[in-house]
């Protein structure tokens, strides 16, 4: 594809991409709730929202990237009723509800940078626009589209659907929501129970609470994705994303406010990513069926044989496209980190190509970026994307026996974009380096203070204790490379 299509949910559709403004972006993507850790299913979606965001910039767009972070409103089970996921957890840890968003805000960020995702332009936080969504509470009980109850507020569902079509993104229709509604606790406050909440009066053991015209309480979950986008991105931008469960409700009650707010839905696009499992059902905090980042990266759980680092992770999620799902398994990880290994060896033997051949080999590198190009174009088909980085490094193989392939421009040419999709867009660090982020910052520190030691002990002229630091080194993956450059290290396992 030439130009850019995206798939929206909303219409089911794959769409040409038309910015609202010419050679800018607009993406809002629902952060993480932080009362636990982020597992590999959450990282699944960050990173495709990663990809996405980078082959905008490589598009040379510029990107205005909103990803916030929830910490309130979003109850256990996903409904209206029940405790704060948050402040569940403040209790169970005897510490204050901030100090556990706070903690997992910071984990989060750590595997984002392993993962080395890019930061977003803005991480706006839900607690710190309390006055922006009691705003817009305010605004929905002027146009009738929210009442008050018992010193709480519900949005109305019925008065909205005279108008508008409450289901339309996740395809549910009015009745069947009613029929499959559950009798819960407080339902009594709504007018009908498909009514959502955008405040709720907090009871007395409730400790995350604001003061508002009708309560002291808090905001509905729903409610603050509609009042951060609305405040950095305006009432319509370009995309709106998050996983495919968040589709309903949280995505249509978003619709539902922002229309009633702005007359505007919101994103022009909505994209959803769609699930990674493991043994075949959906990874899910709620369910313990999870596998941590750091589990895969230390190697550390029953699900794997050995350890595989971030970048080969990265790669096994980036070989799925975003809407298809994705089941975890040790062998696929295995399978990632040889299909990994064969790029970055071919990548680094164009490197190390002696200047030699033809000007102009026969291979036609521009035809090739052009069909990675297309294959992006499709709704950020990356497995298609990796298919043609694969037949590039048969080319370049090739090449090593019959240097007329790729010719001196030809491999130079394919050097500098093989480079881009896989470092720039792919979001792949070079394999050598052998990690990325905060894990390898840390390796190379501690080996600092060992090299420090063996120093040391060879200027005292003790053999015995520089190579005793060498071989446990060793045993324990790490070799020395002894030379002119006294910290040099490979990691072996
Ligand atoms: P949460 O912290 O539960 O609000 O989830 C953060 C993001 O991760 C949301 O966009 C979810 O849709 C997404 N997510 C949750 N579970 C998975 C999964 N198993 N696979 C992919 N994405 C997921
Ligand atoms: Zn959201």
């Amino acid at each position: 594809m030439n130009k850019l299509h995206i798939y929206d949910s909303l219409s089911s559709k794959i769409k040409p991409f038309e910015p609202l403004e010419k050679g800018k972006v607009g993406m809002y993507v629902c952060g993480p709730t932080v009362y636990n850790d982020v597992h590999l299913g959450n990282v699944r979606t960050f990173l495709s929202f990663d990809l996405i965001f980078r082959y905008f910039k490589y598009l040379g767009y510029k990107v205005k990237y909103v990803r916030n972070i929830t910490d309130v409103g979003h109850l256990v089970n996903d409904l209206d009723e029940g405790e704060d996921k948050i402040s569940a957890k403040a209790k169970a840890e005897s510490i204050e509800p901030m100090e556990v968003a706070h903690k997992y805000t910071l984990g989060f960020r750590n595997v984002m940078r392993e993962f080395n995702a890019l930061p977003p332009s803005i991480e706006p936080i839900a607690t710190g626009h309390i006055i922006e969504q009691i705003e817009i509470i305010k605004k929905l009980l002027e146009t009738k589209l929210a009442y008050e109850s018992n010193g709480s507020v519900y949005f109305d569902i019925t008065e909205y659907s005279k108008e508008n079509s409450y289901g339309e993104l996740s395809g549910r229709e009015i009745e069947d929501l009613i029929n499959g509604s559950r009798d819960l606790d407080g339902q009594k406050d709504k007018k009908s129970p498909l009514d959502f909440a955008l405040w709720k009066k907090a009871s007395k053991s409730h400790i995350m609470r604001w003061s508002s015209p009708w309560s002291d309480g808090f905001p509905g979950w729903h409610l603050e994705c509609s009042a951060m986008s609305e405040k950095y991105l305006g009432n319509e931008f370009d995309i709106h994303g998050g996983g495919i469960d968040l589709k309903f409700p949280h995505h249509e009650c978003e619709i539902a406010q922002n229309v009633g707010n702005s007359g505007k839905k919101g994103a022009k696009y909505w994209v959803h990513t769609n699930m990674l499992t493991l043994n075949g059902k959906r990874m899910s905090k709620s369910s313990g069926n999870v596998l941590l980042p750091m589990e895969i990266i230390k190697g550390d759980s029953k699900h794997l044989t050995k350890s595989y680092d971030s970048n080969t992770t990265r790669f096994f999620i980036h070989q799925a496209q975003y809407r298809s799902i994705l089941d975890f398994s040790d062998e696929a990880l295995k399978a990632s980190e040889k299909g990994y290994k064969k790029l970055s060896s071919a990548l680094e033997l164009l490197k190390s190509r002696k200047n030699i051949g033809p000007e102009n080999g026969s291979f036609d590198v521009k035809k090739w970026n052009h069909s990675c190009e297309s294959a992006m174009n499709n709704d950020f088909n990356s497995p298609q994307l990796i298919a043609y980085l694969f037949e590039a490094s048969k080319v370049i193989q090739q090449d090593i026996k019959d240097p007329s392939i790729l010719g001196k421009n030809g491999a130079e040419l394919l050097s500098e974009k093989m480079n881009i999709w896989i470092h720039e867009v792919l979001g792949l660090t070079d394999f050598k380096d052998q990690g990325s982020g905060i894990y390898k910052k840390a390796l190379e520190g501690a080996m600092n203070i060992v090299f420090d030691a063996r120093k040391n002990a060879r200027e005292r002229k003790d053999w015995e204790t520089s190579d005793s630091i060498r071989d446990k080194l060793l045993r324990a993956g790490i070799q020395i490379n002894d030379g002119t450059n006294e910290s040099d290290f490979t990691v072996t396992q």
